[in-house]
């Protein structure tokens, strides 16, 4: 029989997001031995390195999505889920408040969660430095419904230049598809762009083949700054081929409807503002704190310093608290925010957890045992001290789980015409590798670290429907 409603003796673990480190730390957790109650605005997890693919159709979004449900029922005990952001951490009092931002809503759609202790996985928002404009006019890439957003964009753009009496300049614009930001997310999505013109755009519609053009924008001197210089180099040179303009050097300073303004530094150390015409216009500039995270930051004295998200030790535990902690983009540690990073962070909390529940448990029957101790005579004494020294042997091995230690599996990015590229450090060194191979390489790692045996398939799929037949191109 399960047990649905939440058991007094047990603590409350409040899990926050459904992203890399709350699923991975919800898979391995042992649900028994406490009352886990997950709240998050979205009630699936997200592949995110497959979600450039999503923009051009190659993959559909919901092959790469997981419903959480379908996590929670493998679970042993029960697990709560709530659908819901939350909006505030109250430290003091022990609780979140939560707020149902769906479409349909209750009668009840604000309301509060008490914990007893919290994992903060709510990942992180998109940094647009308060460039103005920006948020009006650009797509972001981080979520399904961006994707989806793009997708429809870039054949609005297309169909929009192909009409009827359109003017040469006008022309030029729509088909003018800018990425601000040299990072993986930018470089990847202008890569899967290009694919999209390529294999199928071109031959469908060839009225706009000398338009259509992808300008990747960075504004220091390269673009990939995590990879060696031999795979940057790689990259541009790759680029360059598949006709991408790579713009460095150039900072955006300004978002309007129809162009970018951008400081361009000259080589003679000049600069200068340049209006750049867009008809997408894709915004990767990185990650920015969400408010309940700096809401939660003020909160808490220790992270008066802390301005990328919430300082952590190396358990974890968030600085300043002791039933705290944060996991993936949210959490500043020595490593890049990324779902290698986050997804290991997981795993450990865990660990820690399954490994303090045991400890409690061994600790209170430790506790019964000396009870029974002071009043046991002869042999029954005996058979109790024999049972403290096995418990006590117990504990000794139970207690022992180190620090969190971050294992590098290497950096992997696809830069379009099927290659990629990786920083892979295996036992021999690093291996930094470039081209074709590495795309085979990087198609079946993605295909085995996909969520669940169906992902795989329905990616698998998706990947074969497109080879096939060419991306879909209607807009729906
Ligand atoms: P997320 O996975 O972003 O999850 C956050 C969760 O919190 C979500 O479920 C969200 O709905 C929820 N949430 C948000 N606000 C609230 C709130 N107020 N209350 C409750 N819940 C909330 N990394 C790699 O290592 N390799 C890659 O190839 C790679 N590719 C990427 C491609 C793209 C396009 C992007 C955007 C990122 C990529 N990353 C990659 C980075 C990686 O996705 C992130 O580092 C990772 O998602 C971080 O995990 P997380 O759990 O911290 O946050
Ligand atoms: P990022 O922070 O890695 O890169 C953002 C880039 O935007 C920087 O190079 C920055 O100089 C540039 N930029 C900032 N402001 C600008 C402006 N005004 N004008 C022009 N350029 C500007 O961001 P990301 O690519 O979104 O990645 C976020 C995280 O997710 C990273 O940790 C990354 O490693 C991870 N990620 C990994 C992969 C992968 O491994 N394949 C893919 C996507 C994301």
């Amino acid at each position: 029989e399960e047990q649905i409603e939440p058991d007094p003796s047990k603590k409350t673990l409040v899990i926050l997001g459904t992203g890399w480190g709350s699923v991975s730390l919800l898979k391995k957790l042992d649900t028994e031995n406490y009352n886990v109650v997950v709240i998050s605005p979205r009630n699936f997890f997200l592949f995110t390195p497959l979600l450039p693919s999503c923009t051009t159709g190659l993959i559909e979004h919901r092959s790469i999505m997981e419903p959480i449900r379908n996590i929670l029922r493998h679970k042993k005990a029960t697990v709560k889920f709530f659908e819901a952001e939350a909006t505030k951490i109250d430290y003091e009092k022990r609780v979140v408040y939560i707020s149902d931002d769906s479409e349909i809503k209750g009668d009840v759609s604000h309301t509060v969660v008490p914990f007893d202790m919290l994992v903060v996985g709510v990942g992180a928002e998109n940094a647009t430095f308060g460039i103005p404009g920006v948020r009006e006019n650009s797509c972001f890439l981080k979520e399904v419904g961006d994707a989806q957003k793009i997708r429809k964009r870039i054949m609005d753009c297309v169909e929009t230049a192909v009409f009827k009496d359109q003017t040469d300049e006008e022309v030029k614009r729509l088909l003018h598809m800018v990425v601000v930001g040299g990072g993986p997310t930018g470089v990847e999505f202008a890569g899967e762009l290009q694919d999209f013109f390529e294999d199928d755009l071109r031959k469908w519609i060839p009225e706009i083949q000398d338009n259509f053009h992808v300008t990747l924008v960075e504004a220091l001197p390269n673009i990939l700054p995590m990879f060696s210089k031999q795979l940057i180099e790689y990259t541009e040179s790759s680029f360059k081929e598949e006709k991408i303009t790579i713009r460095t050097k150039t900072m955006v300073k300004n978002v309007t409807e129809k162009f970018i303004e951008a400081e361009v530094s000259k080589p003679d150390g000049t600069k200068e503002l340049e209006k750049i015409p867009y008809g997408l216009l894709v915004w990767a500039t990185g990650n920015a704190v969400r408010d309940v995270v700096r809401d939660l930051m003020g909160q808490i004295p220790a992270q008066k310093d802390s301005r990328r998200g919430l300082a952590v030790n190396e358990f974890l535990v968030v600085n300043g608290t002791e039933n705290i902690w944060a996991v993936g983009d949210c959490a500043i540690t020595n490593y890049a925010p990324t779902a290698q990073v986050a997804g290991q962070e997981g795993a450990f909390l865990a660990r820690l957890f399954n490994t303090m529940a045991r400890t409690e448990e061994i600790e209170s029957e430790l506790k019964k045992l000396s009870v029974a101790q002071s009043e046991a005579k002869g042999e029954d004494r005996d058979r109790v001290l024999d049972e403290i020294k096995e418990r006590q042997r117990q504990l000794r091995r139970t207690k022992q789980i180190g620090p969190f230690q971050y294992s590098h599996q290497g950096s992997l990015a696809y830069i379009g015409k099927e290659r990629a590229v990786a920083d892979i450090s295996w036992l021999s060194g690093n291996i930094a590798s470039g081209g074709t191979m590495t795309y085979l390489f990087w198609r079946s790692a993605y295909l085995s670290m996909c969520f669940s045996a169906r992902n795989r398939v329905l990616v698998a799929t998706d990947w074969i429907k497109a080879k096939i037949f060419g991306r879909d191109v209607s807009r729906e």
